[in-house]
């Protein structure tokens, strides 16, 4: 099988991606630019870095975490299993688990739209001043926001930001996306729902910035960057999905639990 390796850049991740390089190339497999089996070493930062950089190639790619940190949501091999795991790619003891991703659609003033992926979240804020934007979903108008920031994120992406920000966790398996609001200011003039927005498939919410300040827009790990000529940033359940190969199971709320109540049991 082709493989591939992402490492956190840490001298303990790179010296677990070499031995696991040595005992997959040992047993057959062979490292390539286009992987069917995407290693990540590291954290969860990790393998939002491994996915952005196989986003290409999402159908044919299946993910696979070794945490080289405390236990992560998308890292769940240990680095004392390399054995273990080399074994099972070999005899392909995997299955495939889809988990949905957000997709941004970009407008830009002069007509032009770009698209993004995120495997967690997409983040609109303004650190300068307040942002002010209206919500619509599915055309309708809903309410204009004013406030920090906007995160939207996907299911696996539920406990990051946006359970920081009060919203729900959300099982992988329904595929939807939710808006959680960042310091909404409520007056006379403003007035946002002020709780979690779940949405499901098909139904798209647009963002529209009010005034032509800057704003961030940040996609997972990737770094914030400032727009100033966008019109409207829409956001929906997307079409592709992220593939993860299940070797064993570890159901997603014992993950929660062990990631956040406690360890083990
Ligand atoms: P980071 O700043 O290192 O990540 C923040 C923390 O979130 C890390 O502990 C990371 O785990 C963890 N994390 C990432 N994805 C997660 C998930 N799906 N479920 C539970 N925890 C998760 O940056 P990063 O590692 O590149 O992660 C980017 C993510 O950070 C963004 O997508 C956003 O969700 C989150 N974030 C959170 C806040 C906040 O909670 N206030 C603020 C900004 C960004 P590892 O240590 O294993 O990498
Ligand atoms: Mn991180």
């Amino acid at each position: 099988m082709q493989f591939a390796i992402v490492s956190r850049g840490d001298t303990r991740s790179a010296e677990i991606a070499q031995e696991l390089t040595e005992k997959l190339q040992a047993a057959g497999h062979t490292l390539s630019e286009e992987p069917r089996i995407v290693v990540s070493v590291g954290g969860d930062g990790t393998m939002l870095q491994a996915f952005h950089k196989y986003i290409d190639r999402l159908d044919e790619t299946l993910l696979v975490g070794i945490h080289t940190g405390h236990l992560g949501f998308y890292a769940d091999w240990q680095p004392d299993e390399l054995d273990e795991l080399t074994e099972m790619i070999t005899s392909e003891s995997f299955e495939p688990v889809s988990y949905p991703l957000v997709e941004v659609l970009i407008d830009y003033e002069n007509g032009e739209t770009d698209r993004r992926l995120a495997m967690n979240d997409c983040t609109i804020k303004n650190y300068k001043r307040t942002l002010v934007c209206d919500l619509s979903i599915r055309d309708d108008y809903f309410e204009t926001f004013r406030g920090d920031g906007l995160c939207i994120s996907t299911p696996s992406g539920s406990t990051a930001y946006n359970k920081a920000l009060g919203g729900a966790i959300v099982h992988p398996s329904i595929e939807a996306i939710q808006v959680t609001e960042m310091a909404s200011i409520n007056n006379l003039v403003y007035r946002t729902i002020g709780a979690p927005l779940l949405l499901p498939k098909h139904h798209q919410v647009k963002i529209k910035p009010h005034t032509k300040t800057e704003f961030e827009l940040a996609f997972d790990h990737q770094e914030a960057l400032s727009w100033s000529d966008v019109v409207s940033i829409r956001c929906a359940v997307a079409k592709e999905k992220v593939t993860f190969a299940r070797f064993r199971p570890f159901p997603f709320w014992r993950r929660v639990r062990e990631s956040f109540i406690e360890e083990g049991k």
